[in-house]
């Protein structure tokens, strides 16, 4: 069954059309990852999703319920950044707790919920540290249990271990393939690391210039490519 689904999404800054007629499925609890050259809409599509942008034209779905004009506070998905955009005068607790204020959610709710994404991303003993006190891998483990807390119904990754040295980013790459398995949550994930594409994704999207060139699974791109291009993506010999 469908739990996210876009249906022929467009978007147009001005005069440039940046996302031109896309759509893409995903069912519950599956990771999709969208890849594609810079510029090719991989951000633009998912702030679509989280509601950052408003789609220019097309249907936007997700359980079954028609969200494309959605305010983004009421789709219950969740974007995990940069590790660089944590607070920096915040504690780690504090960060992870600020959306559920902002949501005005119980104090002893709070509690729990930073509690449990805590003990998932093994980060208990960081919680009243500053993030300035921590590693890049810790940071992100922080950006990642601000999405985790608000227990979204999709999490949207952009790109969040491009800012990370190579050896953590292969670390971090296990670390979300095991919080896929662990939560079951349907994830979207974008990223031009052709790994980190091949080794999460249940499926693969592939973009390119604001169209989507193939979908399949990272076994079906690699082995029958649909062309040249996303031969060069997925690093088959094709
Ligand atoms: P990607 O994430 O794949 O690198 P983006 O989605 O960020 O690509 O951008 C796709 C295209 O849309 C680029 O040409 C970019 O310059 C353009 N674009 C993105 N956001 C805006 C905006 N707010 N105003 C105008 N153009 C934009
Ligand atoms: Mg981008």
């Amino acid at each position: 069954m469908t739990f996210l689904q876009l249906d022929n999404i467009k978007k147009t800054f001005g005069e440039l059309s940046v996302i031109k007629g896309v759509d893409i499925s995903a069912s519950r609890g599956e990771f999709v990852v969208f890849v594609g050259p810079s510029g090719c809409g991989k951000s633009t599509l998912l702030r679509m999703i989280a509601g950052l942008e408003d789609v220019s034209s097309g249907m936007l779905s997700i359980d079954g319920k028609d969200v494309t004009y959605e305010e983004p506070a009421k789709r219950e998905v969740s974007m995990v950044f940069q590790s660089y955009a944590l607070y920096p005068h915040m504690s780690v607790f504090e960060n992870m707790a600020f959306g559920l204020r902002m949501a005005k959610l119980p104090e002893d709710e709070i509690k729990r919920r930073v509690a449990e994404a805590a003990r998932i991303l093994q980060i208990e003993a960081l919680l009243e540290r500053k993030p300035r006190a921590l590693s890049g891998g810790q940071r992100q483990r922080v950006a990642i249990g601000r999405s985790i807390v608000r227990n979204p119904k999709i999490f949207l990754f952009d790109e969040p271990l491009s800012n990370l040295d190579a050896e953590l980013r292969s670390q971090m790459r296990v670390e979300i393939a095991k919080l896929h398995r662990n939560l079951g949550a349907t994830m979207v994930y974008v990223t031009h690391d052709q790994v980190e594409a091949m080794t999460l994704a249940d499926r693969i999207v592939v973009l390119r210039a604001g169209l989507v060139e193939q979908i399949g699974t990272p076994t079906e791109l690699y082995d029958r490519p649909a062309n040249t291009f996303v031969a060069g993506f997925i690093g088959s010999p094709k």
